[in-house]
């Protein structure tokens, strides 16, 4: 079982890429979009969090890495074709396997999200000085712990409907934009035993992971997402025979079937 009095640990995932082209970017993010967010999630109590980038080796994303990490969080844009399938496919065991996914902004087109979701996960965008204003709709969700009604991004880069994903298991936040646009902008699912949470603010050449909202909203997400027990435990990771809990009837067929355990 998953210990709920020790911390958190919380691998902040970025491709780092805008930040090494963009001089607008380093500005913005001078330790990175990933160090930007660590160092937000670093002064909430229990959590221990760590970064990884695309050009570490294995991506930062060693299977060692992964199973000493409860929540994963996403941020790709440029670079989602960088990232090895090998990896992809290590990081989705582990969300099915218990771990939490949380998948910002662009990562929407990333190789993991799209895996996750099984559609195509495309949307409408318009990169000019659109207002974004998030609705909490589901003012009761964890994630929405501490936040007002609405709150606001100045400037945000818009993200419209429709968003190719399947369905949520639940909904958080809806985003209205200056040009009229609506957006599903934070939305939960459940993934074999994990839990994934999509957020949308963050373009590159915003501050947003510097607003105090969107910080909230992370972290939320991060208490929200993590394992709610060692899972992999209990979740057969492949079909297996099964003895009966009861004696069963006679069974004039079981000569002809293999016995259990050598399926
Ligand atoms: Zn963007």
């Amino acid at each position: 079982m998953t210990d709920h009095n020790s911390a958190i640990q919380v691998t902040v995932w970025n491709e780092n890429r805008h930040e090494k082209k963009n001089p607008k970017v380093a500005a913005i993010y001078p330790q990175g979009i990933h160090g930007a967010i660590a160092a937000a999630l670093s002064a909430e109590s229990g959590l221990a969090v760590r970064t990884a980038t695309l050009d570490e080796p294995e991506h930062g994303l060693t299977q060692a890495v992964l199973d000493g990490t409860d929540v994963l969080i996403w941020w790709g844009h440029m670079a989602h074709h960088d990232v090895r399938d090998e990896i992809v496919e290590r990081v989705k065991k582990r969300v099915h396997a218990g771990m939490g996914l949380i998948v910002l902004h662009s990562g929407h087109y990333s190789k993991i999200f799209k895996a996750l979701m099984g559609t195509a996960c495309s949307l409408k965008w318009r990169e000019s000085t659109d207002k974004e204003r998030l609705w909490v709709v589901n003012p009761a969700h964890p994630v929405a712990a501490g936040l007002p009604g609405h709150f606001e991004l100045p400037f945000e880069e818009m993200y419209g409907e429709p968003f190719a994903i399947p369905a949520p298991d639940e909904l958080v936040f809806i985003s209205w934009f200056t040009g009229g646009e609506v957006f599903r902008s934070g939305a939960a699912w459940q993934r074999g035993c994990g839990r994934v949470f999509y957020f949308r603010p963050g373009h590159e050449t915003y501050p947003t992971y510097h607003d105090a909202n969107i910080q909230r909203v992370i972290a939320n997400a991060v208490r929200w997402a993590r394992p709610a027990a060692n899972l992999a435990d209990i979740h057969p990771p492949r079909p297996e025979a099964c003895a009966p809990l009861e004696p069963l009837p006679p069974d004039p067929g079981a000569a002809e079937r293999p016995a259990i355990g050598h399926r």
